[in-house]
């Protein structure tokens, strides 16, 4: 019985009832005792200690002072009826309000008698004041006083209306603690990594943490939740590697033959950089054994993913197997295709591009070469994961930018298969921190490409205000005369706000004015236009026709125009960090020094600034990824939103780096030392993986 306790519905909670349980589910997505217990406080009042009421510094702390009432007036009619009450003690007076209630508290507030008032002062008009304080007589809250530390909860307006502020859920807290017949919180965490890292028992943590004593079981009980938190994330990440391993066998691509070498010895246009050498041998180690692969490729923008990708496609067709891959725009997937065709130029690959705009004829004649086996490569979009796409042998599916695929669209690429999977490489250049990346993408082995290719000038970034513009128009003037090309980046966030278009061709007139025809001439691309529009645009940006590119973030992502060297992004505050290195990513990627320069307006929130000014300092695409961690929290980031780390209660992975470090450890350790978790010590987190391994981490990319 008690090892279900804690999924007992929370109706049957004594005190609650079908009713409350309804708004507790509703409101906070408490559905049981168990979440009702990882429902934490998210501060804690400290009620031991007396303010005198001229020790009050109106600061926004609640204080608690002992006192009585010397004098109650009503003021107002209707709306604006209030109660004043003025509480004094030997030290001086304050005024209490009431805006709500009048009628109630006049009738039960009583002279003379001694209270203890509890709230959050203010000044008003020259006097310290407390709205709606809690008050109670003294000998009350003396019986009260076990309470030292107050907890303070999350709860909404609809609970409060029903009762359940703060206070009743800390009620309902000491029920489920005292009153519950079957109460018991079982252990999870081996005694051997509690001992290690000074860890208390797992119910101790939960009383302490809901009903604290002093601070330092506050700090105990939170180091221990943390603990056990991010430890149980990485178990599962870990497990999940481990199960994968086990139930997808692989291709075994043992072969590096015609295909590879022809391209290496006679294609290859430049040397590989050390990074580049260093990841394919890491993917081309994973792909020969007897597991499918599942890997994230990070690189920085412009560090030559697409080229590690093009080989790893061809030790795939010197295997006997069909490669895929897939791009999240059609502007993207075009680029990909021309860039690999020119790459592979008069070599015998049969490669084909599908997206939505892929005519019928030639969509049928697609699919049936595919399912023939006679098409090796098959680049496109979402396209590619539709039902009727079915390859004969698909051995490598390449997922390029990833994060801007679900995880369930990228699971759909290979979960058809009912034979061996194929071999999944995902490539993004967001640059995750790396222990982001250890949590969202803890289950997927990692190879990073840290070095860009050699010869890059790092990419000169200034910051610029509006009222400067035409300075810059004279620089892109200069630029343009040396045959150079710039993009201008609007943001366009909601492709469907009327005001960001309408900035963006109002950009598009100001720059056809100030760069007139014929002797400058000027694309736009956006997303409003039809794809035939916007290929077109791209075209004669990419063939140097046009000279100036404006555009919304469409082109954000792959886009690669070598001989653009400058970028420029209107409105760089409205942008993220990770977006604006990604942005000025599309720049630097020929020979020449390239620039770009942030337009903002005077007026710079503080978070914008510290963008703008990171992103003049530094082109380390790690360093952005740890600031805009910081700046924004894990919530925001790309990537993050299905991966489980939002459903953290306790613990920041910001600001729990350390943390995550650490329990990533221990689970390892406790892995490797017992893989099955058999070992006696280990049955209590074995046990509670079993009952509880549900959740979206199971789930994820099989
Ligand atoms: P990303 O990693 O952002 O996808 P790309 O694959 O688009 O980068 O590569 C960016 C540019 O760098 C391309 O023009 C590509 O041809 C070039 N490139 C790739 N690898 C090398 C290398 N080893 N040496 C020189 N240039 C390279
Ligand atoms: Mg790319």
């Amino acid at each position: 019985m008690s090892g279900d306790f804690l999924s007992t519905a929370i109706e049957y909670l004594k005190g609650v009832g079908p009713a409350r349980a309804d708004l507790l589910k509703k409101e906070l997505e408490v559905f049981t005792f168990n979440d009702f217990l990882q429902h934490y406080p998210f501060r804690y009042v400290d009620r031991s200690q007396f303010y005198k009421t001229d020790e009050i510094a109106a600061d926004g702390a609640f204080v608690q002072l002992k006192g009585t009432i010397v004098d109650i007036q009503i003021e107002g009619v209707k709306h604006t009826r209030r109660l004043r009450a003025w509480f004094k003690d030997d030290k001086g007076e304050i005024e209490l309000v009431w805006f709500q209630g009048v009628k109630w508290v006049s009738e039960m507030l009583k002279p003379g008698v001694e209270y203890v008032v509890f709230g959050k002062p203010s000044v008003f008009k020259n006097h310290i004041t407390i709205a709606h304080p809690e008050i109670d007589l003294a000998t009350e809250s003396a019986l009260n006083t076990q309470v030292k530390f107050m907890p303070v909860y999350n709860t909404s307006e609809l609970l409060k209306a029903r009762g359940m502020e703060s206070k009743q859920l800390s009620k309902l807290m000491r029920t489920l603690f005292t009153e519950q017949k079957y109460f018991a919180i079982l252990e999870n965490l081996p005694s051997s990594i509690r001992t290690q890292y000074q860890l208390i028992a797992r119910e101790q943590a939960f009383r302490w943490i809901h009903f604290p004593e002093n601070n330092e079981q506050i700090l105990q009980a939170t180091k221990r939740l943390k603990f056990e938190e991010l430890f149980l994330l990485q178990m599962k990440l870990s497990l999940l590697k481990v199960n994968r391993a086990k139930a997808n066998r692989g291709f075994v691509f043992d072969k590096v033959g015609d295909y590879f070498n022809a391209f290496y010895n006679q294609k290859l246009p430049f040397e590989l950089t050390n990074a580049q050498k260093k990841v394919v041998k890491e993917i081309r180690n994973d792909m020969r054994l007897d597991k499918q692969m599942n890997r994230l490729l990070q690189g920085d923008v412009g560090s030559g993913k697409t080229l590690v990708a093009l080989l790893c496609i061809l030790i795939a067709l010197d295997n006997g197997c069909q490669a895929a891959l897939m791009a999240p725009t059609e502007i993207l997937a075009a680029q990909h295709f021309a860039s690999i065709k020119e790459l592979l130029g008069d070599m015998p690959v049969n490669m084909m591009l599908l997206t939505g705009s892929t005519r019928v004829a030639q969509r049928r004649k697609i699919l049936a070469e595919l399912s023939e086996g006679t098409l090796h490569l098959l680049i496109g979009t979402h396209a590619l994961i539709e039902n009727e796409v079915k390859f004969k042998k698909l051995g490598l599916a390449v997922i390029d930018e990833q994060h801007r695929f679900g995880v369930e669209q990228r699971g759909r690429l290979w979960n058809k298969y009912e034979g061996t999977k194929p071999h999944v490489l995902v490539m993004t250049a967001t640059p995750i921190p790396r222990t982001l990346a250890m949590t969202v993408y803890g289950d997927l082995d990692l190879s990073i490409i840290d070095e860009l290719p050699a010869g890059r000038k790092p990419i000169a970034t200034y910051h610029r205000y509006d009222n400067t513009r035409h300075k810059v128009y004279e620089f892109m003037r200069k630029e343009i005369a040396k045959g150079r090309q710039v993009y201008v980046v609007y943001p366009l966030i909601e492709e469907s706000a009327k005001i960001d278009l309408k900035n963006l061709m109002d950009g598009y007139d100001m720059i056809e004015s100030a760069f007139p025809r014929p002797q400058y001439r000027t694309s736009i691309v956006h997303g409003k236009l039809s794809p035939k529009e916007k290929d077109l645009g791209m075209e004669l940006f990419i063939k140097n026709e046009t000279q100036i590119m404006v555009a919304t973030t469409v082109i954000e992502v792959g886009v690669n125009v070598p001989n653009a060297s400058i970028m420029i992004i209107e409105n760089a505050e409205r942008f993220g960090l990770s977006q604006l290195h990604q942005l000025r990513g599309r720049v630097g990627r020929g020979a020449e020094q390239s620039y770009c320069i942030l337009m903002t307006s005077h007026k710079l929130s503080r978070e914008g600034k510290i963008r703008i000014e990171t992103l003049c300092r530094t082109n380390d695409g790690f360093e952005i990824a740890d600031m805009d961690l910081k700046l924004r929290g894990p919530g925001d980031l790309q990537g993050t939103r299905q991966s489980g780390v939002l459903d953290l209660k306790l613990s920041d992975i910001a600001r729990d780096q350390e943390l995550v470090k650490t329990t990533r450890y221990a689970a390892q350790q406790i892995l490797e030392s017992d893989p099955k978790l058999n070992l006696p010590e280990n049955k209590v987190l074995s046990d509670y993986l079993t009952k509880n391994n549900h959740g979206n981490l199971w789930s994820r990319i099989a």
